[in-house]
Order: structure tokens, then C-alpha cells, then sequence
């Protein structure tokens, strides 16, 4: 299978995203504790995953539900990151939380419920760091594409796109992943495109199975929750991976990323 390059490379803590490797960003919904965030970062570590993921300001549905740690939790995170070597990907709800997470983050996330927040896409196109776009669960493709076009023309050209599920009829996932949107926007956008099972599917068990078909269909990477200890986390516990689902993940994707000639990068030490 000959899967197409993308013609913007994006760098984020010394790993090409879009190039000849597959990058697997993983780590918790939630940073919720300093135990939980680095007994995660270092287990994803061991089993291979190269960059950080971990939610500090969340959006989430209801306002009674945890919220984030917020700034409360940047000296022990520096820490984790630090001791790992490792590079953390981040939400960004709000144009004043740029600046304050500036020096924490190898890459801004912009949440699928901002994705149409042009006022936050214009103000990361100012920037001199990566930023990671999630598809809309109601945004066309092309709007989403034309959402990355909001930072790339503002002069940052470091934007991933990143499918992260839809909303259709379907009720028994928690989304549905969209592969189309994969294949059509690798021709079609210029950008680098991973996908994010975990909130596509929201059901822990079929996590693997949409990230094997994500490598598949030509995906430049995925991003995807875990936690040490699912049923005691505080935000999308039922789709986080344990560390033992998560190497098992890693050595299925292994060979599924080998038969189609597009090895994962190897893990900095
Ligand atoms: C997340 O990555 O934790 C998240 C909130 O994702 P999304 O914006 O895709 O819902
Ligand atoms: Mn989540």
C-alpha cells in the first residue's frame, strides 16, 4: 500500500509527524494528580508511545463535572515531562491559556467543541509552536479543513489535523469514526492527519481495533487516552486503556504499521 506523504511535516518533541514514521501520542483525559500523570507517562513510555497527551483545562458537557487542574498542576507535569524526555499535547480552551502554557507545551490542542472558535485559530496562527485541530462532531470536512487554514494562513504552518468522531444516528458508540474524512483529507489538505480512537468509539475494547484500522486507511499517528486505573478516573473512564491494553495496542499496531511500510519512530530514550 502506498501511503501518501503529506506535503507539511510537523515536528513536535523531535518526532516528524506526516513523514515516512507513525507517531502514537497517548496519556491520561484528565491530568488529575502527579502519581497518576507520571505513573501513565512513564507506562505508556516503556511500551513505545512518543509523545504526551493530558487534558489541564477541560471542556467538559456538564458544568458539575471535574473541570481541570488548571494551573495548579504545572510545576509537577514539567516534572513528568522532564523525567520521561517526553513532550506533552494539550487543550487550549481560551486565547489567555496560550501564553500561560506556553513553556509546558510541545503542542497546542484545540478541542473538537472549539474547533470554529476563529478568534483562538487566529491567535494560534501567531504562534511558533504546533497545533493539533480535532474535527468538529458536527463539522463538514471541509470545514474543518478550512478551520486549519485560519492558523496556517495566519502564519503558523504547523497544524495536524486530527479526526476524533463524529455525531450520527448510530447510539451504541459514543461516535462514530469517521475513515472517509482520514483518506479525503490526506489528499486533500496538505496537513498531516491522526486520528483519536478513543473518543471516536468511547468504548475501551474497540479502541484497538479503530486505531489498527486508522494505521490502516494511511493515518499519520493516533492520539489516545490511558489511564492506570480506569475506573477511578475522573473523566472518560470508559474509553481509557489500561497500560497492559495499551502494549498490547503498540504490538498490534507493530505489525500492522510493518505490512504496509510504515514503521512507528523509534522511541527517544
Ligand atoms: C480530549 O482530547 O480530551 C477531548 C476533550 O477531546 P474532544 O475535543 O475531541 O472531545
Ligand atoms: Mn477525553
Amino acid at each position: 500500500m502506498q501511503i501518501s506523504p503529506s506535503t507539511q511535516i510537523v515536528n513536535i518533541g523531535g518526532f516528524d509527524i506526516g513523514g515516512p514514521n507513525f507517531t502514537v501520542v497517548a496519556g491520561p483525559c484528565s491530568i488529575e494528580s502527579p502519581e497518576q500523570f507520571s505513573e501513565t507517562a512513564h507506562g505508556v513510555k516503556a511500551s513505545g508511545a512518543h509523545l504526551l497527551r493530558g487534558g489541564i483545562w477541560k471542556m467538559r458537557t456538564s458544568s458539575r463535572d471535574f473541570q481541570g487542574l488548571g494551573t495548579s498542576a504545572f510545576e509537577f507535569i514539567k516534572k513528568v515531562c522532564k523525567e520521561t524526555n517526553m513532550s506533552l499535547i494539550s487543550e487550549v480552551t481560551d486565547i489567555r491559556q496560550i501564553e500561560e502554557v506556553y513553556d509546558l507545551v510541545g503542542c497546542f490542542q484545540v478541542g473538537s467543541r472549539s474547533m470554529q472558535n476563529y478568534e483562538l485559530l487566529r491567535e494560534l496562527g501567531k504562534q511558533d509552536k504546533p497545533v493539533l485541530l480535532k474535527r468538529g462532531l458536527a463539522a463538514y470536512i471541509n470545514e474543518w479543513i478550512k478551520a486549519s487554514e485560519y492558523i496556517t494562513k495566519g502564519g503558523n504552518p504547523n497544524v495536524i489535523l486530527c479526526e476524533r468522531g463524529i455525531r450520527t444516528f448510530e447510539t451504541a458508540t459514543r461516535n462514530t469514526l469517521d475513515l472517509n474524512a482520514v483518506a479525503f483529507a490526506k489528499k486533500n489538505s496538505p496537513l498531516p492527519v491522526i486520528v483519536d480512537p478513543s473518543h471516536a468509539v468511547g468504548i475501551r475494547a474497540l479502541v484497538p481495533d479503530l486505531a489498527c484500522a486508522a494505521a490502516a486507511v494511511g493515518a499519520d499517528g493516533i492520539i489516545v487516552e490511558v489511564h492506570p486505573r480506569p475506573e477511578e478516573a475522573l473523566s472518560d473512564g470508559m474509553q481509557a486503556l489500561t497500560l497492559a491494553d495499551f502494549s498490547l495496542m503498540m504490538k498490534r499496531l507493530d505489525k500492522i504499521l510493518n505490512a504496509i511500510e510504515r514503521p512507528l519512530h523509534k522511541a527517544k530514550i
